[in-house]
């Protein structure tokens, strides 16, 4: 099934109930989406000359037109390439070629920069531009069917360690994810609002699916961007309203002053853990309307989830112990933790995180390699180490790749940036290893705050193995993050290794 037949069922049963806002205002009822949608798929046919499975990228700012794009790209039988529009022209281009993308729906501002170096010279289409507003007033078109198994999304992944690679999302896949959000994560009912405060090419682009499915309004904010006052006028403004956000968005819309009355339904969020502290903040100040999802490109926004109920329920004697995890695996999905030899590891025993089920990608574009390592016998290797208790809630300790291995033993950065983050002096903390003759590796903290490195030391000496704690700390005035709030782990590796030379003896050796 193409999943957007959704839209086009939701065109004839509630065609004049709003499905965009922008600000808060209602930009497009059901009836004239899908008149867009279909006007927009007709001339991808036949002014774009595109042919079911074609690919099509999306590189754009949050705005109301992207959504349309979207379903147009599904209408007309094709798949869409959604890619992350602050990245470099040259990664974007490589991206563009990867995929044989034939055309991309762009912001105005990045109309003269896309598509320059890439072979497959697609055509560009400017979302805002005058060729857009005649394509969308087109004749309609008949929605094209399409399998399950058929391609829909093509998520290139954020590509911290060489190539990015396309994650082949197919129909039946972000089906099986709508449906396990709007039961496991999030209900929601005709009407009720979803703001896109995160860009739309990753997960909040998603998250417009269930809440389409659902009859719901997707409203993007004027500025196409995050800004936390803006996000809870909004959610002042718009019925049942619920947002997507990365867990240094929730700290700040937390950090936000008291005057505006934001009625939430739910906060979701996910990407990157969220310091326990900052849970407890936000259900402080946000009541029991918080969830948290972990996922992955490779299975989007679908392994586990925490939900609205369990962080919310201050009353439970494991409340806290749980607002430490990833929470519960989701209904269409089997989890289980593999350890380095292959076998099922024990309870709250550590290995890597297997998913398998709906929402697993199909494998990755044109990369066999990369799917033969990723997906074995039918399991999913997510690349996350943790661990699950005997309840089945899934502690998440580190991407593999973080550890941090000094003397022969395993650290985990995230148990040290907990400790550390309690410091008040600490806004926010990451923890990497540095490669050490001595030791292998030692860890270091890089620290956005007020607190001197001594004082950060005497915290972790009493509260920590002492062969947890950094050898180094270095203060910065904030983390390198990338546009999804992920903090950069591979440039705070870059930075570290080419600061070595101007490092003081003492730092190496403490
Ligand atoms: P991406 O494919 O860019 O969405 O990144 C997925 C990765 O982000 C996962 O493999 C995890 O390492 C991390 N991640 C996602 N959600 C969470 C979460 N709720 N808690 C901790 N880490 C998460």
């Amino acid at each position: 099934m193409n999943i957007a037949v959704w839209l086009e069922r939701n065109a004839k049963l509630h065609a004049d109930e709003p499905a965009i806002g922008l600000g808060h205002r209602v930009v497009a009822s059901y009836r004239e989406l899908a008149a867009a949608v279909a006007g927009l798929a007709h001339a991808l046919h036949e002014e774009g000359r595109l042919r079911p499975g074609d690919r099509v990228a999306l590189i754009a700012k949050n705005d109301a037109a992207y959504l349309e794009a979207l379903f147009a790209v599904w209408w007309a039988g094709l798949v869409a390439v959604p890619i992350n529009a602050k990245l470099h022209p040259s990664e974007i281009d490589w991206i563009l070629d990867h995929a044989g993308v034939r055309a991309a729906f762009v912001s105005a501002d990045l109309e003269g920069d896309v598509g320059h170096g890439s072979a497959t010279e697609p055509r560009v289409v400017s979302l805002s531009g005058a060729a857009y507003q005649r394509w969308r007033s087109s004749a309609p078109v008949p929605l094209v069917p399409r399998d399950g198994i058929d391609p829909a999304w093509l998520f290139y992944t954020s590509g911290t360690t060489g190539r990015p690679k396309g994650a082949v999302l197919t129909h039946s896949n972000l089906i099986a994810m709508s449906m396990s959000h709007l039961i496991d994560v999030d209900p929601t009912k005709r009407g009720d609002a979803f703001i896109h405060a995160a860009p739309l090419s990753h997960g909040s682009g998603m998250l417009a699916l269930p809440h389409l499915l659902a009859g719901g309004v997707n409203v993007i904010p004027e500025s196409g961007a995050f800004h936390p006052e803006e996000v809870l006028a909004l959610a002042g403004s718009w019925p049942g309203a619920s947002t997507f956000l990365a867990p240094t968005m929730v700290r700040r819309l937390v950090d936000c002053p008291e005057d505006t009355p934001a009625g939430f339904r739910t906060i979701i969020w996910g990407g990157a853990p969220m310091l326990v502290a900052d849970v407890v903040r936000a259900v402080d100040r946000f009541g029991p309307h918080l969830a948290q999802i972990y996922g992955q490109g490779e299975s989007p926004m679908t392994i586990t989830a925490l939900r609205r109920n369990e962080i919310g329920d201050q009353s439970h004697p494991d409340w806290r112990a749980r607002l430490a995890t990833a929470g519960t695996q989701r209904s269409v999905v089997d989890v289980r933790i593999a350890t380095a030899d292959g076998r099922s590891a024990a309870i709250d025993e550590l290995g890597e995180v297997l998913v398998r089920g709906g929402t697993v990608m199909l494998g990755y574009w044109d990369n066999a390699d990369a799917t033969r390592s990723a997906i074995q016998g039918g399991w999913l290797h997510t690349g996350d180490l943790g661990c699950l208790n005997q309840d089945g809630y899934l502690t998440l300790l580190d991407r593999k790749k973080d550890l941090v291995i000094s003397g022969g033993s395993n650290i985990y950065p995230r148990e040290v940036e907990e400790v550390i983050a309690a410091h008040p002096g600490v806004e926010e903390v990451s923890v990497i290893g540095r490669p050490d003759p001595e030791w292998g590796e030692v860890v270091v903290a890089y620290v956005v705050g007020t607190a001197e490195p001594a004082e950060l030391d005497r915290h972790c000496v009493d509260r920590i193995a002492r062969f947890k704690r950094p050898r180094d700390y270095v203060l910065l005035d904030e983390l390198p993050k990338n546009n999804y709030g992920k903090v950069l782990k591979t440039e705070l590796r870059a930075m570290d290794a080419m600061n070595a030379d101007v490092r003081p003896a003492d730092a190496r050796q403490r």
